[in-house]
């Protein structure tokens, strides 16, 4: 069993933006009773309570948990008064403004996102140590995002429009329609590496599973850290992943 095991969420865990169903919720805590399990995404905080850890059992083994979110810039774990905070890499205000701008300008040149038309909630959140774009709205239904952009290009091309904007910040893909933009250098591989410090657990014994770990996708970064990885299509795989984990 390896000493730490990190699971991308939306579409590893859980479909996009889901809450964990009952029997990956019990996976986790039969997972977490025996190792090390953390959770790394572009979403905020609140996301990971409700997606995550509101679905665990009470007698889950939270002391074992770590959560990732803003993909890396910030960690949390359990201690006996709850959920501490152990770092956040926030953007200032100036920053946001300066990321926002970019992406309008963005969209506009790419054509693909037009704000004058009504999308399902913000498009553009700041998360304190990310921005998010998210093409349709925050609030939008899993099957208008899925629809968006199943091959990555709508993606791909405002990633590219925003990175020449912002050279001194991290522009990488996040769900099924956003974008996240970061401090540069902040990313799943910084989150990992900050975690593995901190458990004093070498990365090469640390497993990632995520369904993104193809070139472009949000999991590649993981790449840059020495941490063993399982690519799956879906939590249908993560779970089959769990299962036979649970069995060594
Ligand atoms: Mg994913």
């Amino acid at each position: 069993m390896n000493k730490l095991i990190v699971f991308d969420l939306d579409g590893t865990l859980t479909e996009s933006k889901q809450p964990l169903d009952s029997e990956m919720a019990s996976l986790v805590a039969k997972l977490l009773a025996v190792t090390k399990v953390a959770v790394v995404s572009g979403g905020a905080l609140p996301q990971f309570l409700k997606q995550v850890f509101a679905r665990l059992p009470n007698d889950a083994n939270f002391a074992n948990l770590y959560l990732l979110p803003i993909s890396g810039a910030a960690l949390y774990e359990f201690c006996e008064v709850g959920l501490g905070k152990i770092y956040e890499e926030r953007l200032s205000e100036k920053e946001a403004h300066t990321i926002e701008t970019a992406m309008r300008e963005a969209a506009k040149e790419t054509g693909l996102i037009n704000f004058s038309e009504p999308a399902w909630g913000e498009r553009i959140e700041y998360r304190g140590g990310q921005v998010t774009m998210s093409a349709l709205g925050q609030e939008a239904p899993l099957a208008e995002k899925k629809a968006w952009d199943p091959d990555h290009a709508k993606r791909r091309k405002l990633q590219a429009a925003i990175a020449a904007r912002l050279p001194e910040f991290s522009v990488g893909m996040g769900g099924a329609t956003t974008i996240d933009v970061t401090k540069r250098g902040i990313d799943k591989a910084y989150g990992i590496r900050q975690l593995c410090k901190r458990l004093g657990i070498p990365e090469s014994e640390a497993l990632y599973v995520g369904d993104e770990l193809m070139a472009g996708g949000n999991d590649e970064a993981v790449y840059k850290t020495a941490a063993q990885t399982k690519s799956v299509k879906n939590p249908a795989e993560t779970a089959k992943i769990i299962k036979s984990l649970l069995l060594n």
